[in-house]
């Protein structure tokens, strides 16, 4: 007995091409709290330029 899987030829390639562009914008916006938030945009104060100091420097992104 064999299973055979047969995709769909219209919902798989949205599925891939949601799943792709929140994987995008997740990591866009990683980059930019690590990177960037100075917390104007995340309304945090300091507190995640402090969260994120270490990979900020490691990533050798400029800081101070
Ligand atoms: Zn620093």
């Amino acid at each position: 007995m064999a299973l055979v899987h047969t995709p769909s030829q219209t919902t798989e390639p949205m599925l891939a091409l949601l799943i792709a562009a929140g994987t995008v914008l997740l990591a866009l916006i990683t980059l930019y709290l690590v990177g960037f938030d100075q917390g104007a945009i995340s309304r945090s104060g300091m507190y995640m330029h402090e969260l994120m100091h270490d990979g900020r420097h490691l990533l050798g992104l400029p800081c101070h």
